[in-house]
C-alpha cells in the first residue's frame, strides 16, 4: 500500500498495489503539470482527508475529474472511467511517499494526438 498527499498535506489518500510503471503524457493538460500517472481500480484508492478542500477540473470531454487541492494546488490524483466503463483512479506518482522517480519505467503516452 502507498500514501500520498497534496503539498500542504490537506489532501492525504492510500492506494493498493505496487506502482510498477508510470504513463507520461505529452498532451496539453499532462504537461503543463508534469504528470507521472499511475491508473489503478477506483476501489484501490481511498482519499483519507482532505475532501473539503479539492476543487475539481474538468475539460475537453469531461470524463475525468482532476481535482486539486484549492490552498497548495497539487493536483495528486484524478478519478474517471477507463473507455471500458469501469472507475477508475488515476494517481500522480509524483505525490506518493517512497517512490524512486529514477528508476521508475515510464511510458510515453502520445496524448497530444488525440
Ligand atoms: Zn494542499
Amino acid at each position: 500500500m502507498r500514501s500520498g498527499s497534496c503539498h500542504c498535506g490537506a489532501v492525504r489518500f492510500t492506494v493498493q498495489g505496487e506502482v510498477e510503471q508510470a504513463m507520461e503524457c505529452n498532451c496539453s493538460h499532462c504537461s503543463r503539470k508534469g504528470f507521472l500517472l499511475w491508473f489503478v481500480p477506483r476501489d484501490a484508492f481511498e482519499l483519507s482527508s482532505g475532501s473539503e478542500r479539492l476543487t475539481s477540473y474538468t475539460f475537453n470531454k469531461h470524463v475525468i475529474e482532476h481535482q486539486f487541492c484549492s490552498t497548495c494546488g497539487c493536483q495528486a490524483f484524478a478519478l474517471g472511467r477507463k473507455p471500458d466503463g469501469s472507475e477508475m483512479a488515476a494517481i500522480n506518482v509524483r505525490c506518493l511517499e517512497g517512490v524512486d522517480l529514477e528508476t521508475l519505467k515510464r511510458i510515453p503516452v502520445n496524448g497530444r494526438e488525440f
